[in-house]
Parts: C-alpha cells; structure tokens; sequence
C-alpha cells in the first residue's frame, strides 16, 4: 500500500465556555486546529488531528503546522503508512524537530494500519483495558470563587478529577486551591497545574501553604531543575508535564525520581508512535499517565481515547476529552464523554469518520 494524497483542513473550535485561560495571561477563544487526511492508492484513507494550545505553551502553533506539514508531505507520498517505523524515520530525516506536525500525520498512519488490518486503534497499541477510561476536568483559571463554582458544576455532571489552572499570583493561587478543595469530595482528586508560571519561590510558598490539602503540584515552573528543587522540597504528589516532551526527557526524570504522574500528550511527544514508547517506558516504572493532548477536537480526542484504554489501568491516571470542551463536531463516530469518562470506538483504526461539510474545502492537498 503506497501513499498517494495528502490533505490538510484547516477548522475553528469554538470554547464552550466562551475561553480558555492559563498562566501568564494566557487564553484562548476559539482554536484554530489542523486535519491531516492521508489517501492511498488501495483507496484507504486515515485522518489524524493536531490543534496547539495556542502559541505559548509549547514550542508548537497552528500555522506552524501547517507549515511543517508541507515540508514533511512531499517526503510522505509512495510510502507505506503501515510501516510507522519507516514514517517516522522518514519525517525526522526530512525535518528535525517540530513533533506537533509530525503527530497528526502518524495518526493518520495508525488509522490506515487499523483499518487494513480490520481492528481498532487501540487494539493495536496493546489491547483494550476495561470498560472506560476516567478523564479530568480542566478548571480554567479565573478567581476563586468562579473556579470553585466551576468545580462544583462539572462535578454534577459526572466527573471526579479536577485540574485546577493556577500558575498565577501566588496568594491568589492558594485561594483558588482551597475554596476548590473545599467543594470536593471524598475520593475526588484535584491537581494544580501552574503551566511553568510560578518562580521557585512562589512555588515553595504555594506548596508549602496547601500542605495540609490532599493536591497533586504540576509543572510550577518552567525550568525542569526548578521542577525538581520543588519535588525535592514537597510532599504532595509530583506531576510533569510541559518538560516531558521526549522519550528521552522521560527517562531522565524517571532516573531523576522527578515525578510521580507524568502528562502524555500526543502531539508533544510526535503522535502515537512515539508517545506508545513513552507510554510503556513510563508504565513499566512505576510512573501514572493522563493521556492527552494539547487540544483539539474529535479525531484528537478519540486517539486520546485509543491510547489511554490501551494502557494499564493501574499506570492510567486519568485523560481528556476536548471534544466536550468545543462547541463544534468534527467527525463521525468519535469517543465521546459519558459522564466521567470515555471509551475508544469499536470500528477498525480510529474509527472516526470526517465531517467534510465542517473540514470546508482543504487548505492544502499534497500528490
Ligand atoms: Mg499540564
């Protein structure tokens, strides 16, 4: 089977809530994501999806994808997208860096390989573990109060794990944790991800001003090291997230004992190829995964969903549905959020089947 098309769609994801806010006055209305379709001469299509959080959070921005992605599809066309060895080699010969564009076009790969061979994604990557998979609910930031009522209202609506968007003024950060926690309850898990924006002594105050709540410390700083000082100086539970972007990055903070959970984002790593050897890698030490992404819409969530319910339940921390955080449906046929959690379709590869009169007209189409 050879490849013999390329298309790439370009569609806007409006926030239900009205935005999306983090550290560092960071926010988001409406997201701007990429479809990569990739066709084969067998007649076999596979679809992948990569939407950035924007453009500062990672090293990694929708226009940048796109551009990236026409660099990388001319080196793509005549291969076979079942060898996802050869994919990736070939992507990383023609572009160094950039694994976001790279993601969306391995996930096209997986979902061509899962149809050929008449099974799902999931399968694939290990097997289905269980009915479901749990997923959190990402609090954007906002005061207190707000988030607190945030909390309370998705709790209502089924889910459990809470991850509190902080990395602001440290006294305003300490607030929005307890009157959060004060809403939980028993048996509920809250995180508070600071997305890099604290310093090493805002954090060591926030940490140390919560010592008495049960809440897990992500990502406070930008700087792994700085990670790790305040790992090394806490006892809440330890999760790592923006500095985990490679398998490599994994093993060193597994050697290093930096963290307790660590955050899979698919595009982060470079698609699912690449984020399955992080995920087993980190499975078989000890270490639990939310496996997410940075954004995006049904095609992005339902390889969310093919890889979490492909990972041991016990590694398996929790995982995201932004499909339910937009207002728009991309495809056919995707995972979709049942109370608090979701589970990967039964149709072979993705199992998703693209909502053309949405994607509009393709942005680019490489042959
Ligand atoms: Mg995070």
């Amino acid at each position: 089977m050879r490849i013999s098309e390329i298309r790439v769609f370009r569609v806007e994801l409006p926030v239900g809530e009205g935005a999306y806010s983090w550290s560092n006055d960071n926010s988001v209305a409406v997201f701007d994501s990429t479809v990569a379709e990739i066709a084969t001469e067998a007649g076999v299509k596979g679809v992948g999806e990569i939407c950035p959080l924007g453009a500062a959070y990672l090293p990694a921005f929708a226009e940048g994808a796109r551009t990236a992605i026409a660099e990388l599809a001319p080196g793509l066309i005549g291969l076979d997208p079942c060898n996802l060895g050869t994919i990736n080699a070939a992507m990383d010969s023609r572009l160094r860096g950039h694994p976001f564009a790279k993601s969306p076009l391995d996930i096209a790969c997986w979902d061509i390989l899962g149809k050929t061979a008449g099974l799902p994604v999931c399968t694939l990557l290990g097997g289905r573990q269980g009915e479901a998979v749990e997923l959190y609910r990402a609090i954007s930031q906002d005061s207190p109060e707000a988030m607190a009522g945030s909390v309370a209202r998705y709790r209502s609506e089924g889910y459990r794990r809470f991850q509190l968007k902080v990395g602001g003024d440290p006294d305003t950060d300490i607030n929005r944790i307890r009157q959060c926690a004060a809403v939980l309850h028993r048996g509920d898990v809250l995180i508070a991800d600071a997305n890099t924006g604290w310093t090493r002594h805002g954090a060591a105050r926030v940490a140390g001003a919560v010592a008495d709540l049960d809440v897990y410390i992500e990502q406070p700083c930008a700087d792994y090291d700085a990670c790790l000082s305040i790992r090394r100086r806490t006892r809440h539970p330890f999760v790592l997230d923006e500095s985990i972007d490679s398998l490599a990055a994994a093993a060193r903070a597994i050697a290093d004992d930096a963290m307790d959970v660590v955050n899979v984002k698919i595009s982060k790593i470079g698609g699912l190829t690449k984020a399955r050897m992080v995920r087993d890698l980190c499975a078989s030490s000890a270490i639990a995964m939310t496996i997410e992404d940075t954004w995006g819409g049904d095609i992005a969530t339902t390889a969310i969903a093919h890889l979490a319910h492909s990972t041991d339940p016990r590694m398996r921390f929790s995982c995201t549905d932004f499909n339910s955080y937009v207002t728009r449906d991309i495809a056919r046929g995707a995972a979709k959020r049942v109370g608090g959690s979701m589970a990967a379709p039964e149709a072979p590869g993705l199992g998703v089947e693209p909502l053309y009169e949405v994607l509009g007209e393709p942005v680019a189409v490489y042959r």
